[in-house]
């Protein structure tokens, strides 16, 4: 199973990954988690420069960065664990490309998700939490600092997305206690499952 969480940034999306890992492995669950950009050593190192240290012009060297860091996460624990029989929840996946370097910057959507599909190695999310609500961003870092209609897009983006494909995504309304959204994602799961 492939659990994947998308939204904008500080919706709450770590925490409640949190929550659920620690609910999951209560429950008697192999659980990994990771995020992405990250959870490799190529992906940390991407992820440093993307948010941190290098200021990047081009959108499409940015989406070719971000489905390197995927491929290689892909490659090196995703696959692994799902082979091994673990529950994976990832923070952010294929999807956020589609709405942050193809809807936010514009680059072509198709080609966006051709890549991913190569780089996916065959593998879907079995179910996508989008955290739908305001970002409490505060441009801490270089993808924080885009403006208000760059983040309306990507939010275009998310819900393009889920009304493509409503049986993946779970749309959960950030807006409410963390522990009632969590409740929602883990009543979902166990319906799913059930
Ligand atoms: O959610 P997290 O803070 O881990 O994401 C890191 C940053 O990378 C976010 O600001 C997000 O907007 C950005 N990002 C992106 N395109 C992706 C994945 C993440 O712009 N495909």
């Amino acid at each position: 199973q492939l659990i994947t969480f998308e939204g904008l940034e500080k919706v709450g999306k770590s925490t409640q990954i949190r929550h659920l890992s620690v609910w999951l492995r209560s429950q008697g669950y192999s659980v990994t988690v990771v995020r992405e950009p990250g959870g490799t050593m190529l992906g940390e190192t991407l992820r440093g420069m993307l948010l941190h240290t290098v200021q990047i012009h081009s959108p499409h060297a940015e989406f070719l960065l971000f489905a390197a860091a995927r491929a290689e996460l892909v490659a090196t624990v995703i696959a692994p664990a799902m082979a091994e029989g673990h529950i994976v929840i990832v923070d952010r996946f294929a999807d956020s490309s589609v709405a942050y370097q193809g809807f936010g910057r514009g680059l072509d959507v198709k080609w966006i998700t051709m890549v991913n599909q190569q780089v996916m190695q065959g593998i879907e999310p079995d179910v996508t939490f989008w955290l739908r609500g305001p970002s409490f961003a505060r441009g801490e870092d270089n993808m924080e600092r885009q403006d208000e209609q760059f983040f309306a897009r990507v939010e275009q983006g998310y819900l393009a997305l889920a009304q493509a494909n409503p049986t993946r995504w779970q749309i959960i309304d950030s807006q409410r206690p963390v522990e009632v959204v969590g409740q929602d994602i883990q009543s979902i799961l166990h319906h799913m499952w059930s």
